[in-house]
Protein backbone atom coordinates (compact mmCIF):
# COMPACT_ATOMS: atom_id res chain seq x y z
CA UNK A 1 0.00 0.00 0.00
CA UNK A 2 1.13 3.79 -1.13
CA UNK A 3 0.89 6.11 2.01
CA UNK A 4 1.05 9.70 0.48
CA UNK A 5 1.34 12.58 3.02
CA UNK A 6 -0.98 15.51 2.56
CA UNK A 7 2.42 17.62 2.42
CA UNK A 8 3.10 15.40 -1.20
CA UNK A 9 -0.44 16.22 -2.35
CA UNK A 10 0.01 20.05 -3.42
CA UNK A 11 3.31 18.85 -5.79
CA UNK A 12 0.80 16.09 -7.43
CA UNK A 13 -2.59 17.15 -8.13
CA UNK A 14 -3.07 20.48 -9.81
CA UNK A 15 -6.67 22.63 -10.27
CA UNK A 16 -6.80 21.54 -13.77
CA UNK A 17 -6.17 17.59 -12.61
CA UNK A 18 -9.28 18.23 -10.34
CA UNK A 19 -11.47 19.46 -13.14
CA UNK A 20 -10.61 16.99 -15.30
CA UNK A 21 -10.91 13.92 -12.58
CA UNK A 22 -14.44 15.63 -11.49
CA UNK A 23 -15.65 15.91 -14.82
CA UNK A 24 -15.10 12.48 -15.54
CA UNK A 25 -16.40 11.19 -12.26
CA UNK A 26 -19.40 13.05 -13.16
CA UNK A 27 -20.25 11.93 -16.52
CA UNK A 28 -19.28 8.02 -15.34
CA UNK A 29 -22.27 8.70 -12.85
CA UNK A 30 -24.39 9.66 -15.77
CA UNK A 31 -23.66 6.66 -17.96
CA UNK A 32 -24.42 4.36 -14.81
CA UNK A 33 -20.80 2.93 -14.34
CA UNK A 34 -20.03 4.80 -11.10
CA UNK A 35 -22.23 5.14 -7.73
CA UNK A 36 -21.67 6.31 -4.44
CA UNK A 37 -22.64 4.29 -1.38
CA UNK A 38 -24.71 5.49 1.69
CA UNK A 39 -23.01 8.60 3.75
CA UNK A 40 -22.39 8.02 7.31
CA UNK A 41 -22.20 11.15 8.88
CA UNK A 42 -22.29 11.58 12.53
CA UNK A 43 -22.33 14.47 15.12
CA UNK A 44 -19.63 14.18 17.65
CA UNK A 45 -20.75 16.90 19.69
CA UNK A 46 -19.90 20.57 19.71
CA UNK A 47 -20.12 21.44 16.04
CA UNK A 48 -17.64 18.32 15.26
CA UNK A 49 -18.89 16.44 12.43
CA UNK A 50 -17.26 12.76 10.95
CA UNK A 51 -18.48 10.56 8.73
CA UNK A 52 -17.36 8.49 5.40
CA UNK A 53 -17.91 8.89 1.76
CA UNK A 54 -17.49 5.91 -0.42
CA UNK A 55 -18.19 4.55 -3.58
CA UNK A 56 -17.08 2.39 -6.91
CA UNK A 57 -16.46 3.63 -10.35
CA UNK A 58 -15.92 0.93 -12.88
CA UNK A 59 -14.94 2.99 -15.51
CA UNK A 60 -11.72 3.89 -13.48
CA UNK A 61 -11.29 1.24 -11.36
CA UNK A 62 -11.88 2.90 -8.26
CA UNK A 63 -12.91 1.24 -4.81
CA UNK A 64 -12.71 3.36 -1.57
CA UNK A 65 -13.84 5.61 1.22
CA UNK A 66 -13.07 8.61 2.58
CA UNK A 67 -13.03 9.37 6.34
CA UNK A 68 -13.06 12.79 8.05
CA UNK A 69 -15.21 15.45 8.87
CA UNK A 70 -15.27 18.93 10.59
CA UNK A 71 -13.90 20.38 13.35
CA UNK A 72 -14.45 23.81 13.93
CA UNK A 73 -12.19 24.35 17.10
CA UNK A 74 -9.33 23.39 14.96
CA UNK A 75 -8.96 27.21 13.40
CA UNK A 76 -7.98 27.92 16.98
CA UNK A 77 -5.37 24.87 17.15
CA UNK A 78 -3.54 26.22 13.94
CA UNK A 79 -5.06 23.39 11.86
CA UNK A 80 -7.91 23.45 9.20
CA UNK A 81 -11.39 22.85 10.34
CA UNK A 82 -11.80 20.25 7.72
CA UNK A 83 -9.49 17.00 8.41
CA UNK A 84 -9.88 13.94 6.25
CA UNK A 85 -7.99 10.76 4.94
CA UNK A 86 -9.36 8.80 1.35
CA UNK A 87 -8.84 5.08 1.31
CA UNK A 88 -8.08 3.09 -1.98
CA UNK A 89 -8.75 -0.66 -2.78
CA UNK A 90 -8.39 -2.89 -5.05
CA UNK A 91 -12.03 -3.42 -6.72
CA UNK A 92 -11.11 -7.22 -7.69
CA UNK A 93 -9.11 -8.45 -4.45
CA UNK A 94 -10.24 -5.47 -2.08
CA UNK A 95 -6.53 -5.59 -1.30
CA UNK A 96 -5.74 -1.43 0.24
CA UNK A 97 -4.33 0.32 -2.29
CA UNK A 98 -3.33 3.54 -1.14
CA UNK A 99 -3.66 6.06 1.79
CA UNK A 100 -3.85 9.69 0.88
CA UNK A 101 -4.06 12.38 2.70
CA UNK A 102 -7.16 14.34 1.61
CA UNK A 103 -7.41 18.19 2.64
CA UNK A 104 -6.10 19.45 -0.37
CA UNK A 105 -7.84 17.04 -2.48
CA UNK A 106 -10.83 18.18 -0.91
CA UNK A 107 -10.59 21.99 -1.99
CA UNK A 108 -9.55 21.18 -4.81
CA UNK A 109 -12.22 18.34 -6.10
CA UNK A 110 -15.46 20.75 -3.89
CA UNK A 111 -13.91 23.83 -5.84
CA UNK A 112 -13.87 21.67 -9.05
CA UNK A 113 -17.42 20.70 -8.95
CA UNK A 114 -18.23 24.12 -8.11
CA UNK A 115 -16.17 25.60 -11.00
CA UNK A 116 -17.43 22.69 -13.66
CA UNK A 117 -21.09 23.76 -12.61
CA UNK A 118 -20.23 27.21 -13.41
CA UNK A 119 -18.64 26.54 -16.84
CA UNK A 120 -22.00 24.41 -17.81
CA UNK A 121 -24.52 26.74 -16.19
CA UNK A 122 -23.45 30.03 -15.93
CA UNK A 123 -24.49 32.75 -18.76
CA UNK A 124 -21.19 33.16 -21.08
CA UNK A 125 -21.37 36.60 -20.18
CA UNK A 126 -21.18 36.47 -16.59
CA UNK A 127 -19.13 39.43 -15.47
CA UNK A 128 -19.48 39.41 -11.38
CA UNK A 129 -18.57 37.00 -9.03
CA UNK A 130 -20.46 37.04 -5.54
CA UNK A 131 -19.28 34.96 -2.78
CA UNK A 132 -20.80 34.49 0.50
CA UNK A 133 -18.28 32.97 2.77
CA UNK A 134 -14.75 33.66 3.16
CA UNK A 135 -13.39 30.55 5.50
CA UNK A 136 -10.47 27.94 4.30
CA UNK A 137 -12.89 26.62 0.69
CA UNK A 138 -13.59 30.06 -0.05
CA UNK A 139 -10.30 30.50 -1.92
CA UNK A 140 -10.28 27.88 -3.48
CA UNK A 141 -13.79 28.30 -5.01
CA UNK A 142 -12.27 31.84 -6.45
CA UNK A 143 -9.50 30.42 -8.14
CA UNK A 144 -11.41 27.82 -9.61
CA UNK A 145 -14.14 29.94 -10.69
CA UNK A 146 -11.43 32.60 -12.34
CA UNK A 147 -10.90 29.57 -14.15
CA UNK A 148 -13.94 29.36 -16.04
CA UNK A 149 -15.06 32.38 -16.39
CA UNK A 150 -13.58 35.62 -17.55
CA UNK A 151 -15.40 37.71 -14.16
CA UNK A 152 -14.17 41.54 -14.05
CA UNK A 153 -14.94 41.86 -10.24
CA UNK A 154 -15.67 39.93 -7.34
CA UNK A 155 -18.32 40.65 -4.17
CA UNK A 156 -18.52 38.96 -1.05
CA UNK A 157 -20.23 38.51 2.57
CA UNK A 158 -19.51 36.82 5.43
CA UNK A 159 -21.32 36.87 8.80
CA UNK A 160 -17.82 36.87 10.29
CA UNK A 161 -16.56 39.80 8.08
CA UNK A 162 -12.82 39.76 9.73
CA UNK A 163 -12.09 36.52 7.25
CA UNK A 164 -12.88 38.73 4.24
CA UNK A 165 -9.25 40.22 3.51
CA UNK A 166 -7.55 36.90 2.90
CA UNK A 167 -10.17 36.14 0.42
CA UNK A 168 -9.85 39.64 -0.92
CA UNK A 169 -5.58 38.98 -1.57
CA UNK A 170 -6.80 36.09 -3.41
CA UNK A 171 -8.67 37.85 -5.90
CA UNK A 172 -6.21 40.49 -5.84
CA UNK A 173 -3.52 37.95 -7.01
CA UNK A 174 -5.82 37.01 -9.67
CA UNK A 175 -5.82 40.48 -10.78
CA UNK A 176 -9.57 40.96 -9.26
CA UNK A 177 -11.25 43.98 -7.96
CA UNK A 178 -12.87 42.88 -4.40
CA UNK A 179 -15.59 44.26 -2.58
CA UNK A 180 -16.91 43.54 0.38
CA UNK A 181 -20.78 43.80 0.43
CA UNK A 182 -24.49 43.79 2.02
CA UNK A 183 -26.11 40.48 0.92
CA UNK A 184 -28.70 42.67 -0.40
CA UNK A 185 -25.72 43.99 -2.88
CA UNK A 186 -25.61 40.06 -4.41
CA UNK A 187 -28.43 41.12 -6.94
CA UNK A 188 -25.55 42.48 -8.95
CA UNK A 189 -23.69 39.04 -9.35
CA UNK A 190 -24.04 36.71 -12.42
CA UNK A 191 -22.87 33.68 -10.70
CA UNK A 192 -22.86 33.40 -6.44
CA UNK A 193 -20.87 30.31 -4.63
CA UNK A 194 -22.30 29.77 -1.21
CA UNK A 195 -19.71 28.00 1.15
CA UNK A 196 -20.08 28.65 4.64
CA UNK A 197 -21.13 25.91 7.56
CA UNK A 198 -24.00 27.74 8.09
CA UNK A 199 -27.30 26.37 10.20
CA UNK A 200 -29.98 28.82 8.84
CA UNK A 201 -30.35 30.30 5.05
CA UNK A 202 -28.80 33.51 4.69
CA UNK A 203 -28.71 34.85 1.05
CA UNK A 204 -32.39 35.39 0.26
CA UNK A 205 -34.30 34.57 -2.89
CA UNK A 206 -34.57 38.81 -2.94
CA UNK A 207 -30.80 38.66 -2.60
CA UNK A 208 -30.49 37.01 -6.55
CA UNK A 209 -31.04 38.29 -10.01
CA UNK A 210 -32.66 36.40 -12.95
CA UNK A 211 -30.59 34.83 -15.25
CA UNK A 212 -27.62 34.18 -12.03
CA UNK A 213 -25.98 30.67 -11.73
CA UNK A 214 -25.53 29.39 -8.00
CA UNK A 215 -23.17 27.10 -6.69
CA UNK A 216 -24.13 25.95 -3.57
CA UNK A 217 -21.83 24.32 -1.64
CA UNK A 218 -21.40 24.26 2.15
CA UNK A 219 -24.50 22.22 2.79
CA UNK A 220 -23.31 18.96 3.18
CA UNK A 221 -24.74 17.69 6.18
CA UNK A 222 -28.12 17.59 7.59
CA UNK A 223 -29.29 20.69 9.12
CA UNK A 224 -26.69 23.07 7.43
CA UNK A 225 -28.62 25.47 5.16
CA UNK A 226 -27.40 28.90 3.41
CA UNK A 227 -30.26 29.73 1.08
CA UNK A 228 -33.76 30.92 1.54
CA UNK A 229 -35.68 27.22 0.37
CA UNK A 230 -38.07 29.71 -1.70
CA UNK A 231 -34.81 30.28 -3.87
CA UNK A 232 -33.98 26.62 -4.56
CA UNK A 233 -37.76 26.19 -5.54
CA UNK A 234 -37.08 29.32 -8.17
CA UNK A 235 -34.09 27.62 -9.67
CA UNK A 236 -33.55 24.90 -11.69
CA UNK A 237 -31.80 22.57 -9.86
CA UNK A 238 -28.44 20.36 -10.31
CA UNK A 239 -26.22 18.03 -7.89
CA UNK A 240 -23.80 15.89 -7.87
CA UNK A 241 -25.54 13.19 -6.98
CA UNK A 242 -29.72 13.72 -6.42
CA UNK A 243 -29.95 11.04 -3.04
CA UNK A 244 -27.46 13.14 -1.40
CA UNK A 245 -28.69 16.17 -2.47
CA UNK A 246 -32.50 15.95 -0.76
CA UNK A 247 -31.37 13.84 1.82
CA UNK A 248 -27.89 16.40 3.40
CA UNK A 249 -27.75 18.84 0.61
CA UNK A 250 -29.35 22.67 0.36
CA UNK A 251 -32.40 20.60 -1.25
CA UNK A 252 -33.11 19.16 1.78
CA UNK A 253 -35.06 22.07 3.08
CA UNK A 254 -37.30 23.44 -0.25
CA UNK A 255 -38.13 18.96 -0.52
CA UNK A 256 -38.80 18.81 3.03
CA UNK A 257 -40.99 21.68 2.51
CA UNK A 258 -42.61 20.49 -0.74
CA UNK A 259 -41.22 23.15 -2.44
CA UNK A 260 -39.52 21.34 -4.98
CA UNK A 261 -39.41 18.03 -6.18
CA UNK A 262 -36.90 15.60 -5.98
CA UNK A 263 -37.58 14.34 -9.78
CA UNK A 264 -37.59 18.10 -10.92
CA UNK A 265 -33.55 17.88 -9.67
CA UNK A 266 -30.76 17.09 -12.56
CA UNK A 267 -27.43 15.62 -12.13
CA UNK A 268 -24.85 17.76 -12.99
CA UNK A 269 -23.47 14.43 -15.26
CA UNK A 270 -26.47 14.68 -17.38
CA UNK A 271 -25.75 18.13 -18.53
CA UNK A 272 -22.07 16.57 -19.18
CA UNK A 273 -22.71 13.96 -21.29
CA UNK A 274 -25.36 15.51 -23.40
CA UNK A 275 -28.66 14.11 -22.05
CA UNK A 276 -29.91 17.43 -20.59
CA UNK A 277 -29.53 20.89 -21.85
CA UNK A 278 -28.68 22.50 -18.85
CA UNK A 279 -29.21 26.22 -18.77
CA UNK A 280 -32.38 27.43 -21.42
CA UNK A 281 -32.75 30.93 -21.34
CA UNK A 282 -30.53 34.20 -20.08
CA UNK A 283 -33.20 34.87 -17.21
CA UNK A 284 -33.44 31.18 -15.91
CA UNK A 285 -32.14 31.18 -12.50
CA UNK A 286 -30.03 27.84 -12.09
CA UNK A 287 -28.21 26.60 -9.20
CA UNK A 288 -25.72 23.30 -8.36
CA UNK A 289 -26.26 21.65 -4.72
CA UNK A 290 -22.43 20.33 -4.26
CA UNK A 291 -23.40 18.42 -1.64
CA UNK A 292 -19.69 16.28 -2.10
CA UNK A 293 -19.52 12.64 -3.17
CA UNK A 294 -17.16 9.63 -2.21
CA UNK A 295 -16.17 9.28 -6.04
CA UNK A 296 -15.43 12.65 -6.10
CA UNK A 297 -12.55 11.76 -3.61
CA UNK A 298 -11.19 8.75 -5.20
CA UNK A 299 -11.12 10.43 -8.63
CA UNK A 300 -8.49 13.00 -7.35
CA UNK A 301 -6.88 10.39 -4.71
CA UNK A 302 -6.38 8.08 -7.53
CA UNK A 303 -4.41 10.97 -9.40
CA UNK A 304 -2.11 11.68 -6.96
CA UNK A 305 -1.37 8.13 -6.33
CA UNK A 306 -0.41 7.69 -10.34
CA UNK A 307 1.62 11.06 -10.18
CA UNK A 308 3.57 9.21 -7.08
CA UNK A 309 4.09 6.59 -8.73
CA UNK A 310 5.39 7.75 -11.82
CA UNK A 311 7.91 9.87 -9.68
CA UNK A 312 8.30 7.47 -7.00
CA UNK A 313 7.00 9.42 -3.85
CA UNK A 314 4.96 8.28 -1.27
CA UNK A 315 5.92 5.74 1.27
CA UNK A 316 4.99 1.74 -0.01
CA UNK A 317 4.35 -0.50 3.25
CA UNK A 318 3.39 -4.13 3.15
CA UNK A 319 0.16 -4.98 4.31
P1 LIG B 1 -14.28 27.15 7.57
O1 LIG B 1 -14.55 26.73 8.95
O2 LIG B 1 -12.90 27.46 7.15
O3 LIG B 1 -15.19 28.44 7.25
C1 LIG B 1 -16.55 28.46 7.66
C2 LIG B 1 -17.28 29.55 6.90
O4 LIG B 1 -18.65 29.55 7.34
C3 LIG B 1 -16.75 30.93 7.17
O5 LIG B 1 -17.04 31.75 6.05
C4 LIG B 1 -17.59 31.38 8.37
O6 LIG B 1 -17.65 32.78 8.52
C5 LIG B 1 -18.94 30.82 7.97
N1 LIG B 1 -19.84 30.57 9.11
C6 LIG B 1 -19.53 29.96 10.28
N2 LIG B 1 -20.63 29.90 11.06
C7 LIG B 1 -21.63 30.49 10.36
C8 LIG B 1 -23.01 30.74 10.63
N3 LIG B 1 -23.57 30.38 11.79
N4 LIG B 1 -23.75 31.36 9.66
C9 LIG B 1 -23.19 31.73 8.48
N5 LIG B 1 -21.89 31.52 8.18
C10 LIG B 1 -21.13 30.90 9.10
O7 LIG B 1 -14.94 26.03 6.64
P2 LIG B 1 -14.61 25.63 5.14
O8 LIG B 1 -13.58 24.55 5.14
O9 LIG B 1 -14.40 26.85 4.33
O10 LIG B 1 -15.97 24.91 4.72
C11 LIG B 1 -17.15 25.67 4.55
C12 LIG B 1 -18.33 24.73 4.45
O11 LIG B 1 -18.20 23.93 3.29
C13 LIG B 1 -18.47 23.75 5.63
O12 LIG B 1 -19.84 23.65 5.95
C14 LIG B 1 -17.96 22.44 5.05
O13 LIG B 1 -18.52 21.32 5.69
C15 LIG B 1 -18.45 22.59 3.63
N6 LIG B 1 -17.76 21.74 2.66
C16 LIG B 1 -18.50 21.20 1.66
C17 LIG B 1 -17.88 20.41 0.73
C18 LIG B 1 -18.69 19.84 -0.41
O14 LIG B 1 -18.19 19.00 -1.14
N7 LIG B 1 -19.89 20.28 -0.62
C19 LIG B 1 -16.51 20.15 0.80
C20 LIG B 1 -15.78 20.76 1.81
C21 LIG B 1 -16.41 21.56 2.73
Amino acid sequence: MLIIPEALIAGLVSADDALAAVEATFAAMARGEAYNFPVVREALGAGRQYGFKSGLDRASGSLGVKAGGYFPGNAARGIINHQSTVFLFDPETGRPVAMVGGGLLTALRTAAASAISIDRLARRDAKVLGIVGAGHQAGFQLRAAARVRAFDRVIAWNLHPEMLPSLGAIAAELGLPFQAVGLERMVEADVIITITSSPVATLMSAHVSDGCHLACMGTDTVGKQEVEPALVARASLFTDEVAQSVTLGEAQHAVGMGLKAADAITPLGAVLVGAHPGRVSAREVTMFDGTGIGLQDLAVAGVAVERARERGLGVEVAV
